[in-house]
């Protein structure tokens, strides 16, 4: 892009950054309250300013490199010479992240620092003195709140200003280019230092761009080793230079690196206590979080507490009678139904009776008119899931004359009433005039798939607000810390779990997250690992079963996601056993930003991004995926048309069929529940969607009494089989997508087939566990199957148990 001004938005993790890169170019992306988020760098167009390029740097707490993100960062820094730095600072934590800045101001590009959480700086009722910390810092310093708009565009277009006037002889920021004046950059180092750094910065000169020359001389200074071979410094030069540096070291006792340190944290000190006043109230405020800390990461009570989140929130997506229960039944039966529903409080009694009062009425004159035309003496009406007779009564002439006379109750007489979608679908197609057989494709399959997904999406849009809520708040990062805590003990990295957390709103993201680990065998390790917690679309799985067979026991939600953290805390200790993970865990340092009251529009527009999605796959992915099931469902090998009653024939039938084998150990083992676990690859809300289409005929009134007498046709103990073939579909290996992912980021064939067998094989272990020990707890006797699960965990527990490798192949 000629003549085009790039600006880099540079600064702590979680200070802000995304969003007011968001704020500044108008794009969507990720926001997170934890570290780690911004793995990529991006680039939008400043608004209104078509020349000018924003580019969103990883979140780094110094220019050191050690780091993914502080390489990728500091790559472009050094090497693409942005034309004005952005250095974003969280004022409510300006001491620490003044670190950062004194070094990107040593780069000699033109610099604004945007001090950003100015609203709750205000709120607290702090101070700061933006024109001393600018005198210090050789800058431009301005307030900012990017989540509140406020001097967001101002600061972007003071640096596109100092962009501009900085290219005024600086030979447009070419590297090495030219004469140049030194520009003017801050010192704040003692003699000794500043003397040593003089000579370093004598003996590089030419070889590095001259605005920059005393950053790099502080590397140097500081034995930066890739700095040092980038330059291509040879014996010669650098004895020079370690001459000065060791007497520097000698001087004040200390090696180069922590002397660089300490006095860039002293400088800051005395800056801050020049021009920080803290509020005093304010400073007890900060001492509340830190008293949540005390209780939310101790030691004994820190997971309990996780868990106990998690529970609260499964309780409120599933619990019987709970919200997400209530708002499913009502998407379910209502909303997307054949029929349709009464908008709430508009409804009123006729003739002393309310609608259904008046449905029941009319549903016993139905039977009694049918009962004695049949010539019977006794009318009965049975309760439509079960099946069983829930009313019998007798009947004579009067009765049946009486009967006759009975209306059906016309809805719309008892309230506003809004039909369901799905009989406005078929109301449609009747007035389209479209013949049976593609009303049958699109209200049995397409709709009838789509139907099934959508109606759980209430479950998925609490779990979706609760996690957001979480995360703004801040107690994510909590997680990540307790994990990291945990994980650590078993030799694993805490860094793993960040993507985890991520994973579970997809695993998409969350995979591709596992990038910012360092070490290779790490990093395969957290991208087989990341997909085990229950993601968005597994949580439309959960909700179904939840659902449909464990109403009472809403634990069995909650215990998915402890499964999905035991198999990554397990699997990763058994890994770490193998020759191929073997070795030392990652370093992990965590800011925990303070807690604060999360925002409505934050929340929800964390939760509103996510929920959006799962709505688009229903009609991009699930409805042509069902229209397809449809197809092979209705139709031979030979390409006719099956009647109903003919699915046996069908070529889903067969293709289901032949590898239903697999699963018959499981308690599923028929063509249904081989079809719907293999389209469930597609993406694992299919699973719900085939289910209900492939148990279309087992002779139930609603999807969901067809899906329990599936499960009752293929088990007698369909219960276990259920949460067998839930357990399976939520812990095989994720979409086509994510394993396209996986496959990318293994960064070999040969490691995505490792990644999916690894991932096959838990799944199925654990949905062989349910069900065969399920049925020996449930007295249901000890079998072949019973046998190879328990020999099987045995095996695993020697995986996990068995002791360390010595150090491991390096
Ligand atoms: P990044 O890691 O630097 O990219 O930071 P993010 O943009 O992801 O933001 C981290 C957190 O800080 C999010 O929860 C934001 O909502 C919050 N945040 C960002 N800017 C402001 C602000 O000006 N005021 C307040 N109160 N919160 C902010
Ligand atoms: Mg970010």
């Amino acid at each position: 892009m000629a003549n085009s001004i790039k600006i880099a938005l540079a600064g702590n993790p979680n200070c802000g950054k995304t969003t007011l890169f968001n704020a500044i170019t108008g794009s969507e992306q990720y926001v997170g309250n934890w570290p780690g988020v911004t793995v990529e760098k991006k680039d939008g167009v400043l608004r209104g300013h078509k020349e000018v390029v924003v580019q969103d740097l990883p979140g780094i707490y110094s220019l050191s490199p050690y780091s993914t993100e502080e390489k990728v960062t500091r790559r472009f820094l050094v090497d693409e010479n942005p034309d004005a730095i952005l250095n974003i600072v969280d004022g409510t934590n300006i001491e620490r992240n003044l670190y950062l800045s004194t070094q990107l101001a040593e780069l000699g590009l033109p610099m604004v620092m945007a001090v950003n959480m100015m609203d709750v700086v205000k709120k607290n009722g702090d101070k700061i003195d933006f024109a001393k910390i600018g005198k210090a810092l050789r800058c431009e310093v301005v307030g900012i709140s990017a989540l509140k708009k406020e001097g967001d565009m101002e600061a972007a277009e003071m640096a596109v200003a100092l962009a501009k006037g900085g290219e005024q002889g600086t030979g447009n920021g070419e590297r090495g280019g030219g004469l140049r004046k030194l520009p003017d950059v801050p010192h704040v180092f003692s003699g000794s230092v500043e003397h040593a750094i003089a000579h370093i910065e004598e003996s590089i000169q030419g070889k590095v761009p001259t605005r920059s020359i005393r950053w790099y001389a502080i590397k140097i200074f500081e034995r930066d080793r890739e700095i040092i071979r980038d330059l291509g410094l040879g014996v010669g030069d650098m004895k020079h230079i370690e001459e000065h540096i060791r007497d520097c070291e000698k001087e004040l006792d200390d090696d180069a690196e922590s002397i660089i340190t300490n006095q860039r944290y002293d400088f800051i000190k005395k800056l801050m206590d020049k021009s920080l006043a803290l509020n005093e109230k304010h400073k007890n405020k900060a001492t509340l979080s830190d008293r949540i800390d005390k209780i939310v990461t101790h030691r004994i009570l820190a997971l309990p507490i996780f868990i106990l989140s998690l529970c609260a929130m499964w309780w409120l997506a599933v619990a019987e009678n709970g919200p997400g229960t209530v708002l499913t039944d009502w998407a379910n039966d209502e909303f997307l139904s054949a029929d349709g529903w009464h908008l709430p409080f508009t409804t009123h009694e006729v003739d002393g009776k309310d609608f259904d009062a008046a449905q029941e009425d009319f549903a016993k004159a139905e039977a009694t008119v049918k009962a004695w035309e049949a010539g019977e003496k006794k009318a009965s009406i049975e309760d439509e899931e079960t099946g069983e007779v829930s009313d019998e009564w007798d009947i004579d002439e009067a009765a049946y004359k009486a009967a006759k006379e009975v209306e059906e109750p016309d809805p719309s007489k008892y309230g506003v009433w809004v039909p369901g979608i799905g009989a406005l679908v078929s109301a449609g197609l009747e007035k389209v005039g479209v013949g049976e057989t593609v009303k049958s494709l699109v209200v049995d399959g397409a709709w009838g798939g789509v139907a099934t997904v959508l109606g759980f999406v209430p479950v998925i849009f609490i779990v979706f607000l609760f996690l957001a809520f979480l995360e703004d708040c801040g107690y994510m990062a909590r997680v990540a810390f307790i994990m990291d805590r945990l994980l650590r003990k078993f030799g694993l990295s805490g860094k793993s779990f960040i993507p985890m957390l991520i994973g579970k709103g997809c695993g998409v993201p969350a995979v591709m997250a596992a990038r910012t680990i360092e070490n290779e065998r790490a990093r395969r390790m957290t991208v087989i690992l990341a997909t085990f917690v229950p993601c968005g679309a597994k949580t439309v799985i959960i909700a179904m079963f939840a659902a449909l067979f464990f109403r009472e026991q809403w634990y069995v939600a909650a215990l998915m996601d402890v499964v999905g953290i035991a198999i990554i805390i397990l699997g990763g200790i058994a890994l770490k056993k193998t020759r191929f993970f073997a070795g030392e865990a990652a370093s992990f340092v965590l800011e925990l930003p303070a807690y604060h009251m999360p925002t409505v529009s934050g929340v929800w527009h964390h939760t509103w991004n996510r929920l959006k999605g799962y709505i688009l796959k229903a009609g991009l992915i699930i409805f042509p995926a069902c229209v397809f099931l449809w197809f092979v469902m209705h139709f031979d090998w030979s390409l006719t048309l099956l009647g109903d009653e003919e699915i046996e024939k069908s070529i889903l039938h067969d293709l289901g069929s032949w590898i239903a084998w697999f699963f018959a150990p499981l308690g599923f083992g028929s063509w249904q529940g081989a079809a719907a676990s293999v389209s469930a690859e597609i993406a694992k809300e299919q699973a719900t969607a085939t289910l209900g289409l492939v148990a279309a005929n087992m002779g139930g009134a609603t999807t969901g009494a067809n899906i329990q007498a599936f499960f009752s046709s293929v088990s007698a103990f369909p219960k276990l089989a259920a949460l067998s073939f839930m357990v399976f579909n939520l812990f095989v290996p994720p979409c086509m997508v994510a394993i396209a992912v996986t496959f990318r980021e293994m960064g070999s064939k040969k490691w995505g087939w490792f990644a999916i067998a690894f991932q096959l094989f838990v799944g199925y272990v654990l949905a062989l566990n349910a069900y065969q020990l399920g049925i020996l707890f449930a007295g249901g006797g000890f079998g072949l199957w019973t046998a190879v699960a328990l020999l099987v965990d045995v095996w695993c527990a020697w995986m996990v148990l068995r002791p360390d490798r010595k150090g491991g192949s390096k």
